[in-house]
């Protein structure tokens, strides 16, 4: 069996999350100052309660803007948040083998990968390499949003978001405990001018 996090359920999570992010905001963080070998080692064991899934953007350091400690979320970053094979089987390791009951994704206004996606889109001119891979992953979310709109940019940062939120709660292994209730998947937008999270509605 899987460790009990503090946190014992998807709302109970959710809220200890959003609780972080207030005190972040207020500027009255309670762990945020204590970056310390010290501390990293009372950590002990880990217990995590959530996993975060967020972009690579040097602005959005997820333990900080949610005023988290060591050993209380696992956090994956890639640009605009992609999910790949890896990805998904490290959410599924946490959920399956830590007990984490909640798992958010985590996108942010101004996303220069979600940007890089609706120009490669607009102008034709798709990128190389492995960067290639993570514009084809975001695409779908341009196409639906229509790459000419005007507000394709912020539209689509918040359809990408949505969309991964959606193959995370139809991943394999993902699905049933969603199904039932035991763990949820939310979607929500940093907003790099405030600092705040907010969850994105449910359609
Ligand atoms: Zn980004």
């Amino acid at each position: 069996m899987p460790p009990t996090p503090a946190a014992r359920t998807p709302r109970a999570a959710l809220a200890e999350l959003l609780a972080g992010n207030r005190r972040f905001v207020s500027g009255q963080p309670v762990h945020g100052h204590d970056v310390t070998a010290a501390a990293a080692v009372a950590s002990g064991d880990q217990q995590p309660y959530a996993v975060l899934l967020g972009c690579i953007d040097s602005r959005v350091p997820l333990e900080a803007i949610f005023d988290q400690t060591f050993g209380s979320i696992c956090v994956i970053r890639t640009g605009a948040h992609v999910l790949d094979r890896a990805v998904c089987g490290s959410i599924e390791y946490v959920v399956g083998q830590l007990g984490v009951r909640l798992v958010m994704v985590l996108g942010h206004e101004r996303c220069g990968a979600v940007g890089s996606a609706v120009e490669a889109l607009r102008s034709g001119r798709l990128p190389e390499g492995s960067l290639r891979y993570v514009v084809d992953r975001i695409a779908p979310a341009v196409h639906e949003v229509g790459a000419d709109d005007p507000d394709a940019h912020p539209l689509a940062i918040r359809r990408h978001v949505r969309r991964t939120v959606a193959t995370l709660r139809a991943d394999d292994l993902l699905a049933g405990p969603v199904g039932a209730g035991e763990v949820a998947v939310v979607g929500a937008l940093y907003d790099l001018a405030t600092g705040e999270v907010a969850l994105l509605p449910e359609e």
